[in-house]
């Protein structure tokens, strides 16, 4: 069964029993789980796993020439920060925050009782519409827009830009997450689901890759390729407002928001915004104050030799 992933995290059910993750997820009717090990280590070894075969493939297969050198240490650094930034503020994480929820008995399908193989296929889903909607208003709410645009300044794209999200964005993120966790009642098992494939997902549609052209036609069918989302990437504002999608591409479909290639075409696209280019603009501390100030002035010191904002 669970081994330790439960063990560590004992949490209090309806009647205030402490109870395990694993006697929560089986009360909603899920018994036969395979021997995992625990909650952090089998996401690290997913996302690991997931990181080490798409940098291979942006080896073998890259959409562009791109800087890791100037641009990793910058994004891996907000990753990094931002999941010290949400385990500060819930340590039990979301999973831990789900088990909590099962046990009061709130939420859509807590209240139904519905059969775990519904409620978490359909969770799953609903989650993923949220991110869709949570994604739209980090760019149409300015003060949230501040945050994302972090994101979006990246002048290059590869898997790294996946995980450069400021800390901040983190935060609030995470406080929308448990919004739709309680609403939908969502069992912990899904919450799991979700954000395995959430970030393995944004590694694999930020990847610097260029899928076979009918790949990319037939995946996009059902979920968000490099292809899709790098247009919501494209430094025209047309482009940038469109193709929010995390892990299905429905939902831009269904709203409205589909755009299946860049204004300027794929091979002229330019990522990242107006501003924020200078390459200074890459380093952690500068990436940190970005939501809260201009871009920064010319560096008048360099002269000649100033660096450019090109891959090298
Ligand atoms: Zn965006
Ligand atoms: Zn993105």
């Amino acid at each position: 069964m669970f081994n330790s992933w439960h063990k560590s995290s004992p949490l209090p059910d309806r009647a205030g029993n402490i109870v395990s993750l694993e006697t929560l997820v089986i009360g909603r009717g899920l018994t036969h789980l395979p021997a995992m090990p625990s909650e952090p280590v089998l996401r690290a070894l997913i996302f690991l796993s997931a990181f080490g075969l798409l940098a291979l493939a942006e080896g073998i297969a890259p959409f562009r020439d791109t800087t890791r050198r100037s641009r990793w240490p910058g994004n891996l650094g907000l990753f990094v920060l931002g999941i010290i930034a949400a385990r500060i503020i819930l340590p039990l994480g979301a999973v831990g925050y789900a088990a909590w929820l099962a046990g009061t008995g709130a939420g859509l399908f807590n209240l139904l009782q519905a059969p775990g193989w519904l409620a978490i296929s359909a969770s799953v889903i609903l989650l993923d519409l949220a991110i869709y909607a949570q994604h739209v208003l980090f760019h149409k709410i300015p003060a949230l827009w501040r945050l994302h645009r972090v994101h979006h300044a990246d002048t290059e794209m590869d898997a790294t830009t996946g995980l450069r999200f400021h800390p901040l964005e983190i935060v609030v993120s995470l406080g929308i997450k448990l919004g739709a966790i309680t609403l939908i009642g969502a069992p912990p098992v899904a919450v799991f689901l979700f954000e395995v494939l959430l970030n393995a997902g944004a590694l694999f549609t930020h990847a610097n890759l260029r899928l076979p052209a009918g790949w990319e036609a037939r995946l996009r069918l059902l979920v968000v390729t490099p292809g899709m989302h790098r247009v919501h990437h494209s430094r025209e504002r047309i482009d940038t407002d469109s193709n929010y999608g995390f892990n299905l591409s429905l939902w831009d479909r269904l709203f409205r928001t589909y755009r299946p290639e860049p204004a300027p075409g794929e091979a002229n696209m330019v990522f990242g915004l107006e501003t924020f280019r200078d390459p200074r603009e890459r380093r952690l501390d500068t990436l940190l104050t970005q939501p809260f100030r201009t871009p920064l002035p010319p560096d008048e010191t360099c002269q000649d030799a100033c660096p450019k904002d090109r891959p090298g």
